[in-house]
């Protein structure tokens, strides 16, 4: 077992921490108050191979392995710490490799070069108003109807509309096929018969959450992932790489504010010497960079396996990679969440202010536990149901 990175994994990450210190954090006081990333930020992230990394290079993306997209993760969570670019970068990564795996070669070509070179949005439209955990229930259906599917419904709580709607692009949309089963189509956010809201969030404001109705939309047969009727599962496998990435940049969050709290700490005097030297805090923070490690090597774990089966088409340890997946994601976040409000104490008053800019990352990261890419409470679900047996989820 060799935990060393390689050269180059060491060397993309350095180049991503740079881009993260000079172009991500000066932004992203603006990208929060503006609502919006710069179009120059996502040209950088481009130029970068940041988009869609996973993405074969014949579609434009640079057909990195899992590890290296979630080392990248965690440098974009680290380097907006809104958590705004990361949401952008992790649903590219995500989605844009499922749409490689399981897109027609005319969709691929159509739309994968666009998300990689920034110039498109792709996203994951599975929220229903009705509910984004249940999703075996949705209601949004789709019929077919000669070489189109015709969508009907509404979603919700849907990150990128107003990315998809000015740059281009749009949502992996799953919805329920009126024959049986799920489909999983590709929906251009432009199509007639879509209209879309916005929604006003509490953070990570530089991407719009909204909502989108659907009245007859004529989706062409192109768009549709895998065989038809099986979508369910599809959207289950992109759930399963990006919520990885979900995890990767919530470390780099968490080791954010740790970096931004240890400097206080060894500078901050009270009662005659440094914040540090009192073992209430030094203490604090050794549990909390202890919760850190733990979990991002966990995660690094997650990627390896992504990377050695998941991403092969090779389920033979399917249950191993799900519990490694949702354990990251349902302890990532807290991990998280909780060094952001442990430093904000370090800082007394100023942590509170806007100043010393923990609030952005307080708001960003508590996306991650209220829901977004799965609440805490289905990732305990799939782990029960792992743990225990499926005959221990008790309903259907
Ligand atoms: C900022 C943000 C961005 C998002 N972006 C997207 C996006 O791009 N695309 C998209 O499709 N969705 C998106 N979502 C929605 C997200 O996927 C849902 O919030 C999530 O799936 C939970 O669905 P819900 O909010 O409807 O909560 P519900 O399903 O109504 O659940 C409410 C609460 O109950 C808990 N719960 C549910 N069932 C159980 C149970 N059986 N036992 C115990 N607890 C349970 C949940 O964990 C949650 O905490 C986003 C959400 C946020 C906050």
């Amino acid at each position: 077992m060799d935990f060393r990175l390689s050269d180059e994994e060491e060397a993309f990450q350095s180049a991503v921490r740079k881009f993260g210190d000079k172009v991500l954090r000066p932004n992203e006081r603006a990208i929060d108050a503006e609502g919006r990333i710069p179009d120059a930020v996502l040209a950088e992230m481009a130029h970068l191979g940041l988009l869609a990394m996973p993405v074969p290079t014949e579609y434009g993306g640079m057909g990195a392995s899992a590890v290296l997209t979630e080392i990248a993760a965690e440098e974009v969570g680290r380097g907006d710490f809104s958590m705004a670019t990361a949401v952008y970068f992790l649903l590219e990564a995500g989605w844009g490799h499922i749409l490689a795996v399981h897109g027609t070669e005319e969709a691929k070509r159509e739309v994968l070069p666009r998300v990689c070179d920034g110039t498109a949005f792709l996203g994951i439209a599975t929220t229903e108003p009705t509910g984004g955990s249940d999703l075996a229930r949705l209601r949004t259906t789709s019929r077919k109807e000669g070489a189109s599917f015709l969508l009907h419904g509404e979603k919700a709580f849907v990150s990128g509309v107003e990315e998809a709607k000015r740059l281009g692009g749009g949502h992996l949309t799953l919805a329920r096929a009126e024959e049986g089963g799920f489909r999983f189509l590709y929906v251009p956010t432009r199509s007639d018969g879509i209209a879309t809201q916005k929604f006003e969030n509490l953070g990570r404001m530089g991407i719009s959450t909204g909502a989108l109705t659907y009245q007859d939309v004529r989706v062409p047969a192109k768009y549709l992932l895998g065989a038809d009727g099986k979508g369910f599962d599809i959207a289950m496998e992109g759930f399963t790489v990006a919520r990885t990435f979900v995890a990767a940049a919530c470390i780099g969050a968490a080791e954010r504010s740790l970096e931004t709290g240890m400097a206080y700490i060894r500078e901050r005097q009270a009662f005659g010497q440094p914040l540090g030297k009192f073992e209430g805090i030094q203490f604090e923070l050794v549990d909390l960079w202890t919760q850190v490690e733990a979990v991002k090597w966990q995660c690094r774990r997650a990627a390896w396996l992504l990377d050695t089966y998941t991403l092969r088409g090779d389920t033979s340890h399917r249950s191993e990679v799900t519990r490694a997946v949702a354990s990251v994601k349902l302890t990532a976040p807290q991990v998280a969440f909780e060094c952001v409000k442990r430093v904000m104490m370090w800082f007394g008053a100023a942590g509170y202010t806007k100043d010393v800019g923990l609030e952005l990352g307080f708001r960003g990261v508590m996306s991650y536990l209220v829901g977004a890419e799965g609440g805490l409470n289905i990732m305990r679900i799939i782990l029960g149901r792992e743990l225990l047996g499926r005959e221990f989820v008790p309903y259907k």
